[in-house]
């Protein structure tokens, strides 16, 4: 029996989803462990091309358990949005598929309202939100200003609850930002709604996994956005509102006293970037046109055009260190085979010296990349299944990478589909 996370190891989009996908056949129990409906993962199975933003990876398969965590933001609205466009594919979300968290946070529906809002104050000087409240609702989180999932199941005491709120909420609402606050009646249409809709999946997650735990099953923690995101460790103000570190997973799940054995950091061949932020290897133009083209490198979410430029060393050595990844995934080789010469950004030039060091996230902005040049393959590979039968010049893009940030690649991926894998 082992526990295993899969995380993102750069900026978000590396790939984790078909990961997850690809390991639950392993695995009892996927968990979402922390953020919300702000990202996406993309799947492609047997039912179809998926972009899920909340629900659990696992959701496909038979027999697994799927977790929202209690530091996941459960945004009940777009929850059932996405139960229902699951289930237009044949795929139903049943009680005894999904569980939430009864300690989860509520996004509440202010929350998307307060995210616009500042977006638009701040102007020009956004920080690229998704607008889906998610940093209006990790500030309340902590301000103890939400309600949590469980206490839908007491109704009397929540209105209650919910009514404080309100009153505190449509201070800044009509007072800050000038807007028109909310009314009890509409917070009842959203209970009776989509809050009704969720109550059957929430239970004490905790218990149920230490259960797991004792019966020998394997439990998948799934990660959303990547190392450079994270709260703590991530490029600081761009980051999102959680710790998107594996390290979080035991607390983030309801049992935190559960041990991640394998960290699985996914890598994407190449970098791309969702937002504002310093984005040190960043390519523009025709160069950069044509690598979004060939990687469809448009967000899940938003549909926005990815950043894009050559792998990031430093960033991804970095990711790797913060992760504490046990293996990674590299994802999209299949990308890179139009190159002739494939670059990478070997080290940063900062402060008139040559570094290998991730910097302080308020230098970022100085440091320019060092491109280094190595043989493409120049040919199609999306159809290599071993590692043998890799090109060599794709064998040694690999070895490179796996020397420079100093973990194994255990997994390379050469197209979205499930069995596009090589398991080296
Ligand atoms: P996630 O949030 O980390 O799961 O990443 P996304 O789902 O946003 O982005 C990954 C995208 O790349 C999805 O459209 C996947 O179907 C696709 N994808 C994943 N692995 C590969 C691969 O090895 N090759 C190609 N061509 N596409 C891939």
């Amino acid at each position: 029996m082992a526990n295993y996370a899969i995380v993102g190891i750069n900026w978000g989009d590396e790939g984790k989803g078909r990961m997850v996908d690809l390991l639950t056949e392993n695995c009892g129990v996927v968990v979402r462990y922390q953020g919300g409906g702000n990202a996406g993962h993309t799947i492609i199975n047997e039912y179809g091309k998926f972009a899920l933003h909340l629900l659990p990876s696992g959701i496909f398969r038979d027999g697994v358990v799927n977790i929202l965590g209690n530091g996941v933001a459960v945004d009940p609205e777009n929850l059932c949005a996405e139960i229902d466009a699951v289930a237009e594919k044949g795929v139903f979300v049943t009680p005894d598929k999904l569980k939430i968290s009864d300690r989860a946070s509520l996004l509440l529906p202010w929350h998307r309202e307060l995210d616009g809002l500042e977006e638009a104050r701040l102007a020009d000087k956004q920080f690229g939100s998704t607008k889906q409240g998610i940093a209006p609702f990790y500030s309340d989180k902590y301000a103890k200003k939400t309600v949590l999932a469980g206490e839908l199941l007491h109704p009397e005491r929540l209105r209650e609850h919910l009514s404080d709120l309100l009153e505190w909420k449509n201070l800044t609402l009509t007072r800050v930002y000038g807007a028109e606050g909310y009314t009890m009646e509409k917070l009842d249409a959203w209970l009776a709604g989509c809050c009704e809709r969720i109550k059957p999946y929430i239970c004490d997650t905790g218990l149920l996994l230490r259960e797991k735990q004792a019966d020998g099953v394997n439990i998948l923690f799934e990660a959303q956005l990547g190392s450079l995101r994270d709260i703590d460790y991530g490029i600081h103000p761009y980051t999102t509102s959680s710790n998107t570190l594996a390290a979080y997973a035991p607390i983030g799940c309801g049992c935190p006293s559960l041990k991640v054995d394998e960290i699985i950091g996914v890598v994407k061949a190449y970098s791309t970037c969702v937002g504002e932020g310093p984005f040190t290897a960043e390519w523009f133009g025709e160069e950069a046109e044509r690598l979004r083209e060939a990687g469809g490198e448009y967000g899940a979410k938003t549909g926005r055009p990815r950043r894009v430029g050559p792998i990031d060393i430093v960033a991804t050595r970095y990711g790797v260190e913060v992760q504490g990844a046990t293996n990674i995934a590299l994802t999209k080789l299949d990308v890179l085979s139009y190159m002739e010469k494939i670059p990478v950004c070997s080290h940063y030039k900062l402060g008139g010296e040559t570094v290998d060091r991730f910097p302080f996230p308020a230098l970022l902005d100085e440091a320019e990349p060092v491109i280094e040049y190595m043989d493409g393959w120049g040919e199609d590979i999306s159809g290599v299944r071993r590692w043998e039968d890799l090109p060599e010049a794709a064998r040694n893009y690999v070895l490179y990478i796996e020397e420079q940030i100093g973990c194994r690649i255990g997994y390379v991926s050469v197209g979205p589909e499930r069995d596009s894998i090589i398991v080296r």
